[in-house]
């Protein structure tokens, strides 16, 4: 496939390949370019039809001018900006004639923003708040809109659906920039459009990065971090315990600010009382976080 060039600095973009797809990187400037449904398939588990919701909206603008589609197909048609799924505050751009997106590196980095996956859900419910050790833990509810599959022609139907998620907070932030996840669940999207900050960091511990990916914006002051023994024990033996709190198994983050348990999604309601906590996961977060601290 021939090369694309970007609209922001003129110059040839490269082709990322990612498992389910290939987009268009800029080298010189950072911009990608998604086509239309790439952004549905990196984002696969955070939301529904992200596209649909993200331009159904009427145009705004931003502080960029506008820009011409780098899809050859468009012949330089001038795209449009989007708020993306209406309500996050990221404009990309966005060409109704292809219906492929355009992010700068800033908008990437704001898509890469923590609070971005959670602005994804529908609204939460805290159920719980309240220091345990001198660590704020927090449990919310998230309800969340997916699409079914029906079986009939392609057909879809909404359905609603919750996941239950806990909070445990550091005493203070870490300041990395930090983000350790497992390869589950909501954060493919992050992964892949995200590197262009954060590159993933390997800990020389096989264990440990075969079972996690790892980004901050300092690698030396991560991985002096996780070159600990009893943080990369913890790590996996968090991990591996696979933690049910109900039925399905779960996913967990860890951020500057706290770790996330995240599980789900369920078609009934769910709750999870944290003062009994008979499975265990706030005890093993506030191991983990403890270990991080010291
Ligand atoms: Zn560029
Ligand atoms: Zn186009």
């Amino acid at each position: 496939m021939k090369s694309r060039i970007c609209p922001q600095c003129i110059s040839e973009m490269d082709k990322i390949s990612h498992p389910d797809i290939t987009i268009d990187r800029c080298s010189k400037c950072g911009g990608t370019f998604l086509d239309k449904g790439e952004l549905n398939v990196l984002s696969t588990g955070m939301a529904g039809d992200i596209e649909h919701f993200s331009t159904r909206k009427e145009v705004l603008s931003d502080d960029h001018p506008s820009r011409s589609c780098p899809n050859p197909s468009c012949a330089e048609k001038t795209m449009k900006k989007v708020n993306i799924l209406g309500c996050t505050g990221v404009i990309l751009d966005y060409c109704d004639n292809c219906e492929g997106f355009f992010a700068d590196k800033d908008e990437i980095q704001l898509l890469n923003e923590e609070e971005f996956v959670f602005l994804t859900k529908g609204k939460s419910a805290e159920e719980f708040r309240e220091y345990i050790n001198g660590h704020l833990v927090r449990s919310d509810r998230i309800s969340d809109v997916i699409e079914i599959a029906t079986g009939i022609h392609g057909a879809t139907v909404p359905q609603n659906v919750n996941y239950i998620q806990i909070s445990v907070y550091f005493k203070t932030p870490l300041k990395l920039d930090l983000r350790i996840y497992s390869e589950k669940l909501m954060h493919k999207f992050l992964k892949v459009i995200g590197f262009f900050r954060k590159q993933d960091i390997k800990t020389g511990n096989e264990k440990v990065d075969s079972l996690f990916i790892i980004q901050g914006n300092n690698e030396e002051n991560v991985k002096s971090l996780l070159s600990k023994l009893d943080v990369q024990d913890q790590l996996i033996e968090f991990q591996q315990r696979k933690f049910r709190i109900l039925k399905k198994r779960g996913a967990f983050e860890i951020t500057d600010k706290r770790i996330v348990y995240t599980e789900g999604p369920y078609t009934g309601d769910v709750k999870y009382d944290v003062a009994e906590d008979r499975v265990g996961v706030v005890g093993g977060m506030l191991g983990l976080v403890r270990v991080f601290e010291t």
